[in-house]
């Protein structure tokens, strides 16, 4: 028997419900039904080739977009058990997170929101929403997954005003609203937000140092992780000559000592806070946070890997070769909408289609439609790496 709610966690008999109405399941929540609908979806299958940093094609144990929402979700999941959250949805949010991302990770983004710059611009946490809300198709009475406020409201992450502006106008006192009024989302939502980028941290540099582009000795120095590797190895003597060993360790402790201080801090946020309902957690600022000190860490944290690792010569070089073919395929299907499906060729806005089409895209694809429509090798041998040990 799972304990009672929080009075601020969102009571999935409360939802405000779907855009189409549905009668309600008899043995399911309506966020489970919701997390079950993201599964199934073909989006979802498609993370499972698609980039988190490293390329499909650079090797088969990297974390995927697929890999990465499910270790999202397991720490989501713990958080928002702990906490008496809504379970089922924070998972539904997290394995729901990143369905709007292109091939190629944030290089096809960058790409294709240049090329789309005149037309609306291209953001991968709206894409999420319109794939959710429209593009997959699969239900006889609507399109898209027909997923409650809550779980769009969670995938809505970030958004600028004027593309919440477009929204609201759209639905209004919808899932953009927030971003007009300056209400936060619900903790469960500002809970996968945090598990996100407690997750990447830690598995980008796993990822980092099986490349062997990420120099461990250099991980020393930082604040969250030169005192867990010096724990471990007091604890540990013998793992001084195991690197791989070692390092999946500290980065194991580092995960589980932010996830729990975030647990913690939120915690203390609502205890001090003491809102009456979600409604009334949704006026106040985000209580999902870290302690400011471990902030402070993951801040040196994200500026290390964006230095050591995203940009880092040869990952720029894959990049570049990424954004090349991005912006290769948006030119060919503008010029030749026929080599597109026809529900995306006969489309009343063809740029937007083109880019619908590209983002659904999983690395392999793309880089085959770059060759077919250009002839050219999508990447040069240069960039094609000897693949590191499977470990
Ligand atoms: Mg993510």
């Amino acid at each position: 028997m799972n304990p009672p709610l929080a009075p601020w966690a969102v009571d999935p008999a409360r939802s405000r419900g779907r855009r189409h109405p549905e009668p309600p399941d008899p043995d399911r929540s309506e966020h489970q039904r919701d997390r079950e609908r993201v599964v199934h979806s073909t989006a979802f299958r498609r993370l499972m080739y698609k980039t988190q940093v490293f390329v499909n094609h650079e090797g088969d144990l990297f974390r995927t977009r697929l890999t990465h929402s499910i270790e999202v979700a397991q720490l989501s999941r713990f958080a928002a058990r702990t906490l008496r959250l809504n379970e089922d949805l924070a998972e539904a949010i997290a394995l729901a997170h990143d369905l709007g991302h292109t091939p190629f990770g944030h290089a096809g983004q960058d790409a294709l929101h240049e090329c789309m710059a005149a037309h609306g611009g291209f953001e991968h946490n709206l894409q999420s929403l319109r794939v959710v809300d429209g593009l997959e198709q699969r239900y006889p009475g609507f399109d898209g997954l027909n997923l409650s406020f809550e779980t769009r409201e969670g995938i809505l992450k970030h958004c600028s005003r004027r593309q919440a502006e477009l929204i609201e106008a759209i639905e209004p006192g919808g899932v953009a609203r927030r971003f007009i009024d300056g209400t936060s989302a619900s903790l469960e939502a500002q809970l996968v937000d945090q598990a996100d980028e407690i997750a990447y941290n830690a598995h980008d540099i796993d990822d980092g140092v099986r490349s062997g582009l990420l120099d461990p000795a250099r991980l020393d120095g930082l604040s969250a992780f030169g005192p867990l590797r010096q724990e471990v190895l007091a604890e540990h003597p013998a793992l001084a000559g195991q690197g791989r060993r070692l390092l999946l360790e500290v980065l194991r402790r580092m995960r589980t000592r932010q996830l729990r201080a975030l647990v913690a801090h939120s915690a203390q946020g609502l205890a001090d806070a003491a809102p009456a309902d979600v409604d009334a957690l949704r006026r106040l600022p985000p209580l999902a946070t870290l302690p400011p000190a471990l902030r402070a860490e993951a801040i040196e944290l994200k500026r290390f890997l964006f230095d050591a690792l995203y940009r880092h010569p040869q990952v720029a070089a894959t990049n570049e070769a990424a954004r090349e073919i991005v912006r290769e395929l948006f030119t060919a299907y503008c010029s030749a909408p026929h080599e597109m499906p026809a529900d995306f060729a006969e489309a009343d806005d063809l740029r937007r289609a083109v880019a619908d089409y590209i983002a659904g895209m999983t690395d392999r694809f793309a880089s085959r439609e770059y060759h077919r429509l250009t002839g050219r090798q999508p990447f040069p041998s240069s960039l094609q790496p000897a693949l590191s040990p499977l470990r």
